[in-house]
């Protein structure tokens, strides 16, 4: 087993682990601390460029028989999966260093959830039943014809990614792009750039994934994401990151005609009905608005509540986000550690201030925590006193910030979640079960949690109505979006 820590200030360009060719690197943090725990390699044009073309090379000459030979390409993915796996004690101290991950989030969606999906979308490519699909036979145009719908690999996959959750969104877009037979070039966010690096480290050293198959390009010049958004060579572009960003990807990918795929930011609207557990819903909406200090694009944060159970879940929703805190990353209690940067806290404070001069009020929070003088740390923050047309109310804030939204029943509530400009996630809670589905079906929204049902998971497809997204990754559904689709008739 290699060891990680000398291996994180590399690229991965056709299958070696290369410094950037002009040599230049830049720094990682750790946002609880603001320490610099060391660098990444800065990839500039040249060395994205050649990251393109050897996608393109191995794609097109098949390399090793990566794009036709599924069992090839699932053992590979298992592989990865047992390598990572096998350092996961090192994965987990970095991903708490680096992400700002609270330790108990690295057990699930920050690390070891994504990383054992990779088994998941393995099996799902070997036992597809979709590779080649039977239609029988026909007469059109007076030619008795047997048809047939080949599933083959879209090509290359041009994949930028965002820091909040990274193993998680770097391995949703590899692993079903490398299981369809597709080839990658990776571009990870600059705010966290070692989860990437180990797993290009982990891939080139400890499978057999062929040179040009996986590519993996850090770099702190967002212009390298654009890069993969406008180059022909590419033939599919998946972003995960902000709306704005999306756009920006899309934009650019219309000149090329590549596929796009997008997985955007969000508001989510979590409801609580007039008949719901009141103190449970509160809690829990306030603990999922605290968890990675609301660094999740599909986190709930608007809080619509009963208008004449207003005061009630308040306190109790600010009872939990004041007792949650902020605290240590490291500590397996914490659920709210810090922002990513100090860009984002800035970020996070403009709207805190905007909350104010918006009319609203803070039932906790507001501010830094007076216990850290170091780290990007925010409060958990419940805003309240604002409707849904306040900025607070309608724009992703990024941190660990809940906006208390007064409802009058249940065709209101729909109304309030649907006023929105996304529709990535969502919650309801009733005593009455077929309540809450009647609420769930009518929000616009790719995921719904009902009386604090879980969605997430390897093989349930995720992703955004309206401004959140065009698409959906992991489950069958993410895994097809790797996919071409090819008619073939041969004579009956
Ligand atoms: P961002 O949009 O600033 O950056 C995302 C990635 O895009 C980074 O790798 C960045 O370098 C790259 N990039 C920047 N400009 C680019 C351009 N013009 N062309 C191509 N690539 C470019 O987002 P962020 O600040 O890193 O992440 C936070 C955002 O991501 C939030 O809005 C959040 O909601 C969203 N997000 C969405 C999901 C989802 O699945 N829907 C998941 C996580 C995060």
């Amino acid at each position: 087993m290699s060891d990680l820590r000398h291996g994180l200030d590399r690229n991965l360009i056709d299958g070696n682990l290369v410094a950037s060719s002009s040599g230049a690197t830049f720094e990682t943090l750790n946002p609880a601390t603001e320490d610099v725990l060391g660098v990444a390699a800065d990839a500039n044009a040249a060395d994205m460029d050649a990251a393109i073309a050897a996608a393109r090379r191995a794609f097109d000459e098949d390399v090793e028989g990566w794009t036709t030979d599924v069992g090839f390409r699932a053992r590979c993915l298992r592989q990865l999966r047992d390598a990572m796996q096998s350092h996961s004690d090192e994965l987990r101290d970095l991903t708490i260093a680096e992400v700002g991950a609270p330790r108990f989030l690295t057990t699930l969606a920050q690390l070891d959830s994504p990383v054992e999906d990779l088994g998941y979308i393995a099996d799902l490519a070997e036992n597809y039943e979709g590779w080649k699909q039977d239609l029988g036979a026909a007469t059109p145009a007076g030619v008795p014809s047997h048809r047939w719908v080949l599933r083959e690999p879209a090509g290359v996959v041009g994949a930028v990614t965002p820091w909040n959750f990274p193993h998680q969104i770097n391995l949703a877009k590899v692993g079903p792009a490398l299981a369809a037979g597709c080839t990658v070039v990776l571009k990870p966010a600059p705010d966290t750039p070692w989860a990437a690096s180990a797993l290009a480290h982990i891939a080139a050293t400890e499978t057999d994934i062929p040179p040009g198959v996986l590519n993996v390009v850090n770099s702190s010049d967002h212009a390298l994401g654009a890069m993969l958004s406008s180059d022909p060579r590419v033939d599919l572009v998946s972003f995960t990151g902000s709306t704005a960003t999306g756009r920006k990807v899309m934009a650019a990918a219309s000149e090329s005609l590549k596929r796009v795929f997008l997985e955007l930011g969000g508001k989510s609207a979590f409801i609580i009905l007039d008949d719901a557990d009141i103190a449970a819903a509160a809690s829990l909406a306030a603990f999922t608005a605290c968890t990675h200090a609301g660094q999740g694009c599909a986190i709930t944060t608007r809080l619509l509540v009963p208008r004449a159970r207003h005061d009630e879940i308040v306190e109790v929703a600010a009872a939990t986000m004041a007792a949650l805190g902020a605290g240590d990353p490291n500590d397996p209690g914490t659920i709210c550690g810090p922002l990513i940067s100090a860009r984002q806290r800035d970020r996070v404070e403009d709207y805190l201030r905007l909350a104010i001069e918006e009319g609203g009020t803070f039932a906790t929070g507001g501010g830094r925590p007076a216990d850290r003088d170091h780290g990007f740390f925010i409060e958990p923050t419940l805003i309240t006193g604002l409707d849904n047309s306040a900025r607070v109310a309608r724009e992703e804030i990024f941190g660990p910030v809940l906006t208390v939204i007064a409802h009058d029943g249940d065709d209101d509530a729909v109304r309030i979640a649907n006023d929105s400009p996304y529709g990535l996630s969502g919650a309801v809670h009733s005593a009455d079960i077929d309540r809450a589905w009647t609420v769930a079906r009518r929000v616009r929204t790719g995921t719904m949690s009902v009386n604090g049902g879980v969605w997430y998971g390897g093989d349930v497809p995720f992703g955004g109505y309206k401004a959140s997204g065009i698409g959906r990754e992991m489950g069958v559904a993410g895994f097809e979006e790797y996919l071409e689709t090819k008619a073939v008739a041969t004579p009956a």
